[in-house]
């Protein structure tokens, strides 16, 4: 089966499909107002059904566990159907056929990326295996603890000094050497070289297991940068992949735990130590996408830091993104390795036994939570109530269920004071809250603008929102671009395309105060024009608020001094201060 199905396809079924006969043959539902009500089949609301599905705005939403989307979400999480499953189900019922036709355009210019990528990865393959040429790299992926059985898995490479030894490779294989591979760049008289040279090459495989790009690690300490990675193309983005997946999921595809390590080397010294359960982020901070791969893999993940300061930075962020995430029968768990070590030179001085007895002592999330709280704080009074504020605000965003409740009463217990009370779990309060981050990124006017589009999606072709194209924001900017290139868009559509915002579109979509399309071309023009002319003021306070939390890069330290500046005249006191301290 193929897994590109045609966008319009999918909208097709969508708008053909009723999400509340669909949901009632699962969940037998009862009309109450406009809506349609139920048990959650998510979680557990107790004797008061929490569970709705609009007829009018085909999607479920539950007000308890906040679980929501069209029917194609419905299918995938009450059936675990991937989202091919799930369209082939709907696509069934409606007595429709998936169209299999290879005619897609996307298809096959993924093919064709995937064809170079095959080509460059058996040429570095063939690279290292050369008597001669390879013989130095073989000795120190040797000396690394790396043995040749995974070096073959892997399927390592390496590529050799010279400006363009893929490019000549190609040509002798009347391959093209297209740039949009993202193996090769143009130099200013026009020739081709390559993007990789005298580097040990790591192919990245997908969950396919489909070769997407690259990674190339120096072979002389001097040489910079260490690593370097494919540029991102159609088939490879960084954030989404994480090295060591297919491998750990070919030997075990359901395995009890996996294990994020720092790099490339980490992972192949484990699978070489007989530890085959190690992945890797391809050089950036573990996200909410890699962790939600891994959890529908299995119920256990231990993060991995190396035992320095960097690590324990890490740390800090895995655990941030971990709260949202992790839910009753999934665990995230920190293992802090000795100093100045990482997995790969633990297994080498230690031999293999060492790394899964930290692993069996790796700190649960809970316990590392609350140690990274009280570590902060003394035990006054004074210092209890700074715990509790700041347990408060990290546990909120964490899903309902067990794991929550328990969690607030131990920290309750610690504290002597109880958290229950104040904690957002009461559905009163939750009903109308928001994520913080919406708060911090959607100005009030923003969000009437957006609710104008949801409702109105024809709007989003008008030109005041240009200004929305030439400024990146959060969520509308990429609304309007996606109404843009479509037409006739259902609102299931629309959370279809932007699931990590679904709860923000649902809030905005189930607003009341809504404006009449008549109104509409007169308002966005006004709300737009409003924008842009308190925009430095929005970006000033913005950068306030991170200069607090101490989160400011250099660059932005810069501009918010210009900013500052430029109203010298008028600054606050409290202004003042900061601009002294800046
Ligand atoms: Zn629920």
């Amino acid at each position: 089966m193929s897994d590109f199905i045609p966008e319009d396809f999918i909208q097709k079924v969508l708008e053909d499909s009723d999400i509340v006969s669909l949901v009632d043959s699962y969940v037998p539902l009862k009309r109450k107002g406009k809506d349609h009500w139920a048990q959650c089949p998510f979680c557990d609301d107790g004797s008061n059904p929490s569970f709705s599905v609009s007829d009018q705005k085909q999607f479920y939403y539950c007000f308890k566990c906040r679980a929501s989307g069209n029917a194609i979400g419905f299918l995938m999480n009450y059936q675990s159907k991937d989202f091919v499953g799930a369209v082939e189900i709907l696509a069934k019922n409606l007595g429709l056929e998936i169209p299999r036709t290879k005619s897609n355009y996307d298809r096959e210019k993924f093919d064709e990326l995937f064809r170079f990528n095959d080509e460059a990865k058996n040429f570095y393959k063939n690279n290292l295996l050369k008597p001669k040429e390879g013989e130095h790299i073989r000795y120190y992926l040797k000396e690394r603890g790396i043995s040749e059985e995974i070096s073959r898995e892997f399927e390592l490479g390496l590529s050799l000094e010279g400006w363009d030894n893929l490019v000549k490779h190609f040509e002798s294989k009347k391959i093209e050497a297209k740039e949009s591979s993202k193996l090769f760049k143009i130099a200013k008289n026009e020739r081709k070289y390559d993007v990789f040279r005298n580097r040990l090459i790591f192919p990245i495989a997908s969950r396919r297991n489909k070769i997407v790009g690259f990674g190339g690690r120096v072979l002389e300490d001097e040489d910079q940068p260490k690593y370097l990675n494919t540029p991102e193309s159609g088939v490879f983005k960084k954030s989404r992949e994480l090295y060591g997946l297919p491998n750990v999921l070919e030997r075990n595809s359901r395995p009890s735990q996996i294990l994020v390590v720092e790099g490339y080397m980490d992972v192949l010294a484990c699978f070489s130590f007989d530890l085959p359960i190690a992945v890797a982020t391809l050089g950036i901070a573990t996200n909410k996408f890699h962790l939600e791969t891994l959890f529908q893999k299995t119920d256990e993940v231990i993060f991995c830091f190396d035992g320095d300061e960097a690590g324990r930075n890490a740390s800090k962020l895995a655990l941030e993104i971990a709260i949202p995430i992790v839910k009753d029968g999934k665990r995230v768990k920190f293992l802090f390795l000795p100093d100045d070590h990482d997995p790969a030179s633990l297994l080498l001085e230690k031999g293999k036994d060492e790394l899964p007895k930290l692993i069996k002592d790796a700190k649960n999330l809970s316990d590392y939570l609350f140690e990274s709280i009280l570590e902060k704080h003394d035990s006054s009074l004074e210092g209890k109530a700074a715990a509790s504020k700041e347990f408060v605000s990290l546990v909120k965003p964490m899903q309902e269920g067990n794991f929550k409740n328990i969690l607030i009463n131990e920290f309750s217990k610690k504290m002597d004071v109880d958290l229950n009370e104040i904690s957002p779990t009461k559905p009163e309060a939750k009903k109308h809250s928001q994520p913080e981050d919406m708060q911090m990124d959607l100005s009030k006017v923003t969000k009437s603008l957006l609710k104008c589009i949801i409702h109105n999606p024809d709007l989003a072709k008008s030109e005041n929102l240009d200004y929305f194209i030439d400024n990146n924001e959060f969520l509308i900017s990429p609304l309007i671009s996606f109404l843009r290139a479509k037409s006739d868009v259902s609102f299931p559509m629309i959370i279809q395309e932007f699931p990590d915002q679904k709860n923000i579109l649902i809030d905005l979509s189930n607003d009341q105060n809504l404006i009449s399309p008549d109104e509409g071309l007169k308002f966005i023009k006004q709300a737009v024009d409003y924008i842009e002319r308190n925009q430095g003021d929005n970006l000033l306070q913005k950068l306030k608020i991170k200069y607090e939390k101490n989160e400011l890069d250099s660059k932005e330290k810069i501009e918010l001094k210009k900013l500052l500046t430029s109203k010298f005249e008028q600054l606050t006191e409290d202004e003042l201060s900061l601009f002294k301290k800046l």
